[in-house]
């Protein structure tokens, strides 16, 4: 068993977790939640946070298999990459043999789907073949928001967009494999996107229904389940801190109210789970995989 794989069944869709990167520490995006916060926070252990009070957060896509699309949903940081990010820089990952070990070859993929455009959310979108930077699913349609595109394209004179947008945007955009989406485009019967905008203009989730049963896939409205507690924390890479703060409160009370199964895009594992009201603010109940 391969702890970076887990699936999950939404009645008859299933949602496989593949793991990029994994790890506790200091979470810069939300500089408030420090140790001594953390620790006031105890619901968060031990899949959140360790018993020190540090952060645990996941880079990891999530593949959606229906009866009639396979989609990937954020496509991580990628390998071969120049980041300005240390940490993120000229990664050597063994992503695609996992994604492979998960029951999917690039080649199966359909559909590749960036809830915004984010360095950790598009990384795999390209691969270095012969010092150029080819779409690793030469097979899918890759779905990107025209709105979030349309901003994107307006930060190329900043190196830290310009990085990513050269490498893991254009490339696609100039394979012809595109298809520029609105806000709530239909993908297939049972998902669709929702905006959820204040991280980024053009930011969204995706809402999994079958069977009567519901999930949703956050992106990056909320970074950490942590969030959930403290309504009130910012994240610093948020495009628009009141807007996002917003889009945070009403979608979290929307899914605690409709007990929708919730992924979050940097939810550390099980990554799955139901939100709860709890006084004026939320907290996060894990739901282990089924496989
Ligand atoms: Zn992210």
């Amino acid at each position: 068993m391969n702890s970076k794989i887990s699936s999950w069944n939404i009645g008859d869709v299933k949602i496989t977790r593949i793991i990029e990167a994994e790890r506790a520490g200091p979470m810069f995006v939300v500089p408030d939640a420090v140790p001594e916060e953390i620790l006031k926070m105890p619901w968060l252990q031990p899949h959140f946070s360790d018993s020190e009070g540090n952060t645990i957060v996941s880079i990891h896509a999530l593949v959606i298999e229906t009866s009639e699309k396979c989609i990937i949903v954020d496509t991580c940081l990628g390998n071969d990459k120049e980041r300005h990010i240390p940490q993120w820089n000229m990664l050597q990952t063994k992503f695609l043999e996992d994604l492979n070990k998960a029951g999917y070859s690039v080649d199966q993929i359909d559909t590749v789907l960036c809830t915004h455009m984010h360095t950790d959310h598009v990384g795999w979108n390209t691969i270095l073949v012969n010092d150029k930077w080819e779409p690793t699913f030469k097979k899918a349609d890759y779905l990107f928001g025209q709105k979030e595109w349309e901003y994107t394209e307006k930060q190329l004179g900043d190196h830290r967009y310009a990085e990513f947008i050269n490498d893991s945007i254009i490339p696609i955009i100039e394979s012809g494999l595109v298809k520029f989406v609105e806000m709530d485009e239909k993908i297939c019967e049972g998902i669709w996107l929702e905006p959820t905008i204040g991280h980024t203009p053009g930011h969204v989730s995706v809402c999994i229904e079958s069977k009567g049963v519901s999930a949703a896939i956050t992106g990056d409205f909320l970074h950490h389940p942590c969030q959930m507690e403290r309504l009130d924390w910012e994240s610093s890479a948020d495009w628009d801190k009141e807007l996002a703060k917003k889009t945070r409160r009403e979608k979290l009370g929307e899914y605690a109210d409709n007990n929708i199964l919730v992924f979050g895009t940097h939810f550390a594992t099980p990554s799955a789970g139901y939100v709860k009201r709890k006084d004026d603010h939320f907290i996060y109940e894990v739901k282990y995989p089924d496989n």
